[in-house]
């Protein structure tokens, strides 16, 4: 279940129980209403009774007063009227409230009545003779009701007997009337008493229908009223419009109205700001997970919610996982340019060795059949096809970073104008070369030749990336690396201050597939014959044994930028060693041992320096050159060595050598760099290295020139003491 679903389920909860508990406060609400409606009803009811009862005692009180009694008993036995005329006169009547008295004698004939104004026409009490048997039969008074034309007239009765006679035991003497009308005044008063509202209904009306109780607030009692035979006669209908009850439940509807209007509000902004809070952020980011796009989170991190906190860790996360994911592609791309290197390295290096004695042969052979057309031909085309090897495993040296570099502290900019006119010449008319030397600390320590191959291969490529023309242009600059910059742009390098030389072209660009490989030696887009692949690989090899690093920015269709890193130097840059004038000594006599594992380089080497006249000594090991040089009473002149060997390399044989014959110089023949004569390649300032593949005369002009050299003191000595 989605949170969304979750959320509106849990809502739709809150939602019945609030109804269901709004609709139990109803009901209770309507009960307690209708509980103090009913207490209210039951009480005036008994107010009422009372003063029912109230105006019934008058009659009550009149009918029982002994003295009264006793002289109606006297009257009706003697027949005097007189006496009820004088004793039972107007004011009797006004004083118990009756309108009407009326006595009769035991025969049932009326023997006295006296009525108020009210009852004018009330001389007879119009009731049955059986109504007085049974009336009288058993009971001493009566109280009952009975319908009159002017209206409802209720009535007190009584048997006359002598007032000792307490238990009538005697016959009554006759029979006494009250009467007093339920006229409006009357009911007026009982209203008044009451407060309520009051009619009096013949008892078959009653059952009319009365309004709703509790819609109106209304309330509604009734009494009935006996007849003299103790039926119901009428009623006594009350009736009552109560304000508090009405307020009460209105009061009670309008809560009701309130809160089921509050719940709904109350449940809007809770959705609301449920989808506002969880699911629009929820989206925002399952979306951007989707579309592996986290920048659009950026809206979400400014705020400062979970959600907010959630979306940075996310954003985080994805920039280390990038980061990662770049760093991990640069290692494996190092690694496979590495592994491939080292490859490329191993075959140059024997190769070298292999050239240097095809390369060295061949001479031998030009110089040998001068006279000999074709064998000279063959040797010739020997001697080039060797020499194009030589260069193609130079390049792989290059690449490899196991060339032997020689570098100096240069000044970049100064480099770079002094190239400007052979850029000119190589990249053609056709394209426009730009030139600015921005970089104000411009000092690198590199092989200036080297350097040059670097800008050469960068420019040549830019031409071949705008065949219809375009601007190449080479700038300088400054630029201060930390380790979060040198990580994200994915280069090996210390922390520092750096030149930086950019080639930028306005060519073709290169696709992501192309730039994944254009460091790998042989790799080229250009067509047989046309590209090497060699540029790009011996511009990465130079650069990182060089210290630096290189970063490559491209669009398709925009251009390339090749930049190159290479850490500011602040030693004084080197002038260039001045040549030391040679000696003058051509006669090639002196004494020369040759150290070279390799059989071919070292017959190469003794033939040819035996050729110009030396005197030679050969040693295939370390070992047998030291013994030949303790066993030589003459002095050697010069050791010519080569670096890597069995047992002990080059620099360590010269220490040891030195020891023996101080004046001992030293030339070493070297097929590639290796630590043990220099760090990563550079050789140390000082040693005289003559790199593999070499052409004879190239060995013999080295020979001489150290030899015509004054002596150094210990000049084979490596430097820390090695
Ligand atoms: P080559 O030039 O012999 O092809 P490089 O090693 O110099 O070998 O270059 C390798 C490949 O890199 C080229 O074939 C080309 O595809 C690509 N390349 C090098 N420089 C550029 C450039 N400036 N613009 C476009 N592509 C280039
Ligand atoms: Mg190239």
């Amino acid at each position: 279940m989605t949170i969304q679903n979750k959320i509106l389920l849990l809502l739709l909860l809150i939602v019945a129980t609030f109804v269901g508990g709004l609709t139990l406060l109803k009901v209770s609400e309507k009960a307690k209403s209708k509980a103090i409606a009913d207490t209210r009803a039951a009480e005036r009811s008994r107010i009422f009774d009372e003063f029912l009862e109230q105006r019934g005692d008058q009659l009550k009180v009149l009918i029982e007063d002994v003295p009264i009694s006793d002289g109606i008993v006297r009257a009706v036995v003697k027949g005097d009227k007189s006496w009820a005329d004088e004793n039972i006169t107007d004011e009797t009547l006004t004083s118990y409230g009756a309108n009407a008295i009326w006595i009769y004698r035991s025969d049932h004939s009326l023997f006295f009545s006296r009525n108020n104004r009210y009852a004018d026409e009330l001389k007879d009490l119009p009731l049955p003779r059986e109504a007085f048997d049974a009336l009288f039969a058993k009971k001493r008074t009566c109280h009952f009701f009975i319908r009159v034309p002017k209206g409802w007239m209720e009535i007190r009765g009584s048997t006359i007997h002598p007032s000792r006679d307490r238990f009538r035991e005697t016959e009554p003497q006759g029979t006494f009337f009250v009467g007093q009308f339920w006229i409006d005044e009357n009911i007026r008063r009982m209203a008044l008493f009451t407060d309520y509202s009051i009619k009096i209904v013949p008892r078959e009306s009653t059952a009319t229908p009365v309004r709703s109780e509790e819609e109106q607030g209304h309330i509604q009692f009734s009494r009935t009223l006996p007849g003299w035979d103790g039926k119901a006669v009428a009623e006594i209908l009350v009736e009552h419009d109560s304000p508090i009850i009405r307020e009460l439940n209105l009061a009670s509807r309008r809560q009701f109205q309130y809160l089921i209007g509050f719940a709904v509000v109350l449940f809007l902004l809770l959705a609301t700001c449920l989808i506002y809070w969880v699911r629009r952020p929820l989206q925002l980011i399952s979306e951007n997970l989707e579309a592996a796009n986290p920048d659009g989170l950026n809206v979400l991190c400014a705020e400062s919610n979970e959600f907010g906190k959630l979306a940075q860790l996310i954003l985080k996360f994805r920039r280390t996982e990038d980061a990662l994911h770049k760093t991990e592609e640069e290692l494996r791309h190092a690694h496979k340019l590495e592994a491939v290197g080292r490859l490329a390295g191993g075959i140059a290096h024997d190769f070298n060795n292999l050239l240097t004695a095809i390369i060295g042969y061949s001479e031998l052979l030009v110089k040998k059949f001068q006279n000999d057309a074709s064998t000279l031909e063959w040797a010739g085309l020997i001697h080039k096809a060797g020499e194009q090897a030589a260069s193609l495993t130079r390049q792989l040296l290059a690449f490899s970073r196991k060339q032997l570099l020689q570098p100096r502290i240069l000044d970049l900019n100064a480099l770079v104008v002094d190239m400007e006119k052979l850029l000119r010449r190589v990249i053609g008319e056709h394209i426009n070369v730009a030139i600015q030397v921005g970089a104000k600390e411009s000092r690198i320590l590199a092989d200036p030749t080297q350097l040059e191959q670097i800008i050469l291969n960068l420019g040549v490529n830019a031409r071949d990336a705008m065949p219809a023309g375009g601007t190449v242009s080479i700038f300088t600059s400054n630029v201060e690396l930390d380790a979060a910059n040198i990580t994200a742009r994915g280069m090996e390098l210390a922390p520092g201050p750096f030149v930086v030389l950019a080639v930028t072209d306005t060519g073709m660009g290169m696709t992501e597939e192309t730039k994944a490989h254009i460091f790998e030696p042989f790799f080229t887009t250009k067509g047989l014959g046309k590209g090497t692949g060699l540029g790009l690989a011996t511009v990465y090899g130079i650069t990182r044994q060089s210290g630096g690093s290189i970063t490559v920015d491209t669009e398709i269709g925009k251009g390339t930028t090749f930049s190159i890193y290479l850490p500011c130097q602040t030693a004084a840059v080197e002038p260039l060693a001045a040549v030391l004038p040679a000696v003058e000594s051509n006669q090639n006599s002196e004494t020369i041992l040759v150290v070279e594992d390799e059989e071919v380089v070292r017959q190469l080497i003794c033939a040819v320096l035996k050729d110009a006249g030396y005197f030679i000594l050969e040693a295939n090991c370390p070992s047998e050159a030291i013994r030949i040089v303790q066993q030589q009473d003459v002095p050697i002149h010069l050791i010519v060595t080569d670096v890597v060997m069995p047992e002990m390399h080059g620099p360590a044989l010269v220490q040891a050598l030195l020891e023996l014959q101080p004046q001992l110089k030293t030339l070493y023949v070297s097929g590639y760099s290796e630590n043990d004569i220099s760090d990563q390649g550079v050789i140390d300032r000082g040693l005289e290295v003559l790199q593999k593949p070499f052409k004879p005369q190239a060995l013999i002009q080295r020979v001489r020139d150290i030899l015509d050299q004054p002596l150094k003191i210990n000049p084979g000595k490596l430097p820390g003491g090695r």
